[in-house]
């Protein structure tokens, strides 16, 4: 267990950030995912009231120092570090065989069980439809995040709109990263690129 420098709660290290303070006044604050990177950390909720509480107060008591960061800067810096992730496990279940991609991969991987979770890109209109991919999200296994081309780009193709993460574990860190990179969206109809939204409690993640 570990205490969030937002909200003064308890929480499992698996639901909370951990961030840590570099040597760079502009850049004060890293996001460390995989919880190794070296240097003092600050655990905190990828929710926006967290990342209010953590930048007002929170991460200056834990560190014991000014930290001169906004949440909105906290928040970028986890929507960046959560999508690097996601690129990297996305490749990481590909290379080890852990991954069917694409509508017809998917539902045979949902019809054998073997399906742990199903990544649904946000663009994917029509595998959204899929009758696996609905089992799925019924069931709360089944994520949303980047584009088609996106997911593609990671595996080598033009675009990928649904793939199934087929290990317990990856599905578990495709979670939590995407939790992550979600804490906020860009504003509805932007393209992406500065269309950040400020962090409040309609941008939270559950
Ligand atoms: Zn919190």
């Amino acid at each position: 267990m570990r205490t969030c420098v937002g909200c003064g709660e308890e929480a499992t290290q698996a639901s909370l950030v951990r961030l840590v303070l570099t040597e760079d006044a502009e850049h004060p604050v890293a996001v460390d995912l995989v919880g190794k990177a070296f240097g003092r950390g600050a655990w905190v909720h990828p929710v926006g009231r967290c990342l209010e509480g953590a930048a007002k107060r929170g991460l200056a008591r834990s560190f014991k120092a000014p930290v001169r960061v906004r949440a909105e800067a906290l928040a970028e810096l986890l929507t960046v570090a959560g999508g690097r992730r996601l690129t990297g496990l996305l490749l990481a279940a590909h290379r080890s065989r852990k991954l069917a991609v694409g509508s017809d991969a998917v539902t045979d991987a949902v019809g054998r069980g073997e399906a742990h979770l199903v990544w649904l890109a946000e663009d994917a209109a029509a595998a959204s439809r899929l009758s696996s991919v609905e089992l799925m999200r019924r069931a709360g296994e089944l994520v949303e995040w980047g584009t088609k081309a996106r997911l593609g780009a990671a595996l080598g193709r033009s675009e990928a709109a649904v793939v199934a993460v087929l290990d317990a574990r990856l599905a578990s860190a495709v979670r939590t990263a995407v939790a992550v990179a979600s804490v906020v969206r860009p504003a509805p109809g932007s393209s992406g690129g500065g269309g950040v939204q400020s962090v409040d409690e309609s941008t939270e993640v559950r």
